[in-house]
C-alpha cells in the first residue's frame, strides 16, 4: 500500500478501481494545400459540428451541475464564433497554404499564450478554454470522437489534468472519483468536479500518475486529499466504514441548513467557512455558512507565475465580498513561506522554514508586496463587510508595524481619491505560543482574534505539521493547546473583542463544547463541515458555565 497527498477539492470518499484517462492523440502535421477554399470549408464544417456538440454538453451540464456552471459551454460556443479567432485561422490557411488542422493548432497556441500574458486573471483562465475549443475542432477534423469516455464499471479517473469539457463528458454514473496530477482549485475543472459531487483530489504529482495502471485498487479521501494506492484490507475496511458514515451523515445534515447557530441556552455562535479561492464560494453558500472566517490568499500567489497585481487581487477580493452579500469575509494577508513556496518569490533556502521568514515576517520585510495586497483589500472593502487578518504574529511590534502600513495605504488611497470603507475590522491570528501568551496586550490593537490551531499545535508541541511520524504525539496532547486558547479567549473578552478558531481543530466536534465553554465566539471550518458543527453547537447547553471553563 502507498499513500500520497494532494489537495482535496470535494469532500467525500471513494473506493474503487483506477481508469487512467488517456487523451486521444491530436497532434497534427503541417500539410501543404493548394485548395485553400476546401480547407476553409473543412474548418467551417468541423466548427459547426463542435457547436452542436457544445449545445449537447450545455444541456447535459445544466441538468447535472446547474445552469450557472454550464455557462462555460456557452462561452465556448461564443469563442468558436469569435471573429478574431476565425480570421486568424482563415489567414493562416490562405497565406501559408496549409491544412485546416495545422491552422487551428497555430491559433490555439497564439491565443492561449496571449491570454496567459495578460494581467487579467479572468482572461488568463480563458487560455485553457481556447485550447479546449481548438482541440474539439481538430478532433472533428481528423475524425476522432472525444465526446464519450465509456467506462464499463465504476472507476476512479486518474489523469494528468482534465479540461472542463473532458470533466463534464465523463459518464457521471460510472465515475466515483477524480484524481489529477496537476490542476488548480480555481480551475473550471475543479469547480465542475465539486459541483458534480465527485470526490476529487488535484495536484497529486506527475510521477504518480505515470505509474498508475488500469484496474489498480485505490481509495480517494476528498476531505484530506489522501490517496491510497493498493490499500491493505484493514485500510479498506476502515474506509468502507468511514464512507458509510459519511453518506448517512450527509443525508442527515441536510436538515441543518437554514437553522440558526444557537446553543440550547440561546447563545449565538458564528459558524463561518474557510476558503482558498473564489471557487469555494459555491460550497460556502450551499452549506449555509454565516460568513468566511479565513480566506487563505496565498493560493492566489502560489497559482501564479508572478506576484498577482493590485488589479488582479482586487478582482478576486471583490468577487468574494460580493458573493457573500454583506456577510462578513475575513481575508488573511499573505501567509507565504514554510510549506507554501513558489519559485518566483525567491525565498532563500532556510534550515527550518517553518521557523523562518514566513507570513507577516515576509510581508514586513517586503513592504511593497504587502502594500500591494493591502491596497487591493482596502479598495475591495466597499463591496462588502471585510475583515483583514495578519498571520503568524508573535510580538506587539509586528502588529504595530502592520497597522502603520495599513494607515499608510489608506492615506495613499485617500490622496488618490480612491474609496475604501472605514469599517474594515482588523484581526490577528493566534498561532504562535507567543501570541497566546501576549494576548492581553495584543487585544488592545485589534478587533478580533482567530486561533490557527494548525500552527499553534506545531509550535507549541514542537511537532512538524508536515511530518506524519509525529501525528501520534499530537493526538493525546491537546491540554497545552486548550490552555492557550482559553487564555486568549479570556484576554479577548476582557478587551471587548471577539475570538474565533479557524484551524482544523474548529471542525473537530470532540472539542466544540469545550470551545464554547471557553467563550469562543466563532468557528470557521471547511465548507463541508459547517452543518456538522452547527448540529453539535445546537446541542450544547452553556447555561451557568459559559466563560467559566476550568
Ligand atoms: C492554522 O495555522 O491553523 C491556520 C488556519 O493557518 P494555515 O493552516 O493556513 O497555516
Ligand atoms: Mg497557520
Amino acid at each position: 500500500m502507498q499513500k500520497y497527498i494532494g489537495k482535496g477539492v470535494y469532500g467525500a470518499i471513494a473506493i474503487g478501481r483506477i481508469a487512467v484517462f488517456k487523451r486521444e492523440d491530436l497532434s497534427v502535421e503541417k500539410v501543404c494545400c493548394e485548395d485553400t477554399d476546401a480547407e476553409i470549408k473543412r474548418f467551417e464544417n468541423a466548427k459547426n459540428i463542435a457547436i452542436e456538440q457544445l449545445k449537447e454538453l450545455y444541456e447535459k451540464a445544466s441538468k447535472e451541475v446547474g445552469e450557472v456552471n454550464a455557462q462555460i459551454f456557452e462561452v465556448h460556443m461564443m469563442m468558436l464564433n469569435d471573429s478574431k479567432y476565425n480570421e486568424f485561422i482563415y489567414n493562416i490557411i490562405n497565406t501559408k497554404n496549409v491544412n485546416a488542422e495545422y491552422a487551428v493548432t497555430e491559433a490555439s497556441d497564439y491565443f492561449s499564450e496571449t491570454f496567459l500574458e495578460t494581467d487579467d486573471v479572468n482572461l488568463q483562465v480563458r487560455s485553457v478554454d481556447i485550447k479546449d475549443i481548438s482541440n474539439r475542432i481538430i478532433a472533428n477534423l481528423i475524425g476522432i470522437n472525444t465526446e464519450k469516455k465509456h467506462f464499463d464499471d465504476k472507476v476512479i479517473i486518474c489523469a494528468d489534468d482534465l479540461t472542463p469539457s473532458e470533466t463534464v463528458s465523463l459518464e457521471k454514473d460510472n465515475v466515483v472519483a477524480i484524481v489529477t496530477a496537476h490542476g488548480s482549485i480555481n480551475s473550471h475543472t475543479a469547480i465542475l468536479a465539486k459541483n458534480m459531487n465527485i470526490p476529487t483530489i488535484i495536484g497529486i504529482g506527475n510521477c504518480l500518475i505515470n505509474e498508475l495502471r488500469d484496474g489498480q485498487t485505490a481509495i480517494v479521501d476528498g476531505y484530506t486529499g489522501e490517496f491510497y494506492l493498493d490499500p491493505n484490507e484493514q485500510t479498506i475496511e476502515n474506509y468502507v466504514l468511514k464512507q458509510k458514515k459519511d453518506e448517512d451523515n450527509r443525508k442527515h445534515l441536510k436538515n441543518m441548513s437554514g437553522r440558526e447557530n444557537v446553543t440550547i441556552d440561546g447563545t449565538k455562535i458564528n459558524i463561518y467557512a474557510n476558503i482558498d479561492g473564489i471557487d469555494n464560494i459555491n460550497a460556502v453558500l450551499e452549506n449555509d455558512a454565516g460568513g468566511i472566517g479565513l480566506f487563505r490568499t496565498e493560493f492566489l500567489y502560489l497559482e501564479n507565475s508572478d506576484f498577482p497585481t493590485e488589479e488582479q487581487q482586487l478582482v478576486v477580493y471583490r468577487k468574494v465580498l460580493e458573493s457573500m452579500s454583506g456577510k462578513k469575509v475575513i481575508i488573511r494577508t499573505l501567509d507565504i513561506g514554510s510549506d507554501k513556496q513558489a519559485d518566483y518569490i525567491g525565498l532563500n533556502e532556510e534550515e527550518n522554514p517553518a521557523l523562518g521568514l514566513r507570513a507577516i515576517r515576509f510581508c514586513l520585510t517586503h513592504r511593497e508586496i504587502f502594500k500591494t495586497q493591502l491596497r487591493a483589500l482596502y479598495r475591495a472593502s466597499v463591496f462588502g463587510k471585510l475583515g483583514i487578518m495578519f498571520p503568524m504574529i508573535s510580538s506587539e511590534g509586528e502588529v504595530i508595524k502592520a497597522l502603520e502600513i495599513c494607515d499608510e495605504v489608506k492615506n495613499e488611497l485617500k490622496n488618490e481619491g480612491i474609496k475604501y470603507s472605514d469599517n474594515v475590522e482588523i484581526g490577528i491570528m493566534i498561532e504562535t505560543p507567543a501570541a497566546a501568551i501576549l494576548s492581553d496586550r495584543l487585544a488592545r490593537y485589534v478587533d478580533f482574534f482567530s486561533v490557527g490551531t494548525n500552527d499553534l499545535i506545531q509550535y507549541t508541541l514542537a511537532c512538524d505539521r508536515q511530518n506524519p511520524n509525529v501525528e501520534k504525539f499530537i493526538d493525546t496532547q491537546y491540554e497545552a493547546i486548550l490552555r492557550l486558547i482559553k487564555m486568549s479567549a479570556e484576554n479577548a473578552h476582557k478587551n471587548g473583542i471577539i475570538i474565533g478558531i479557524c484551524g482544523e481543530l474548529a471542525a473537530d466536534t470532540r472539542f466544540t463544547e469545550t470551545f464554547l465553554k471557553m467563550g469562543i465566539d466563532e468557528l470557521s471550518v471547511a465548507p463541508s463541515f459547517v452543518l456538522k458543527v452547527r448540529e453539535v453547537v445546537r446541542k450544547v447547553d452553556l447555561v451557568d458555565i459559559r466563560r467559566t471553563y476550568d
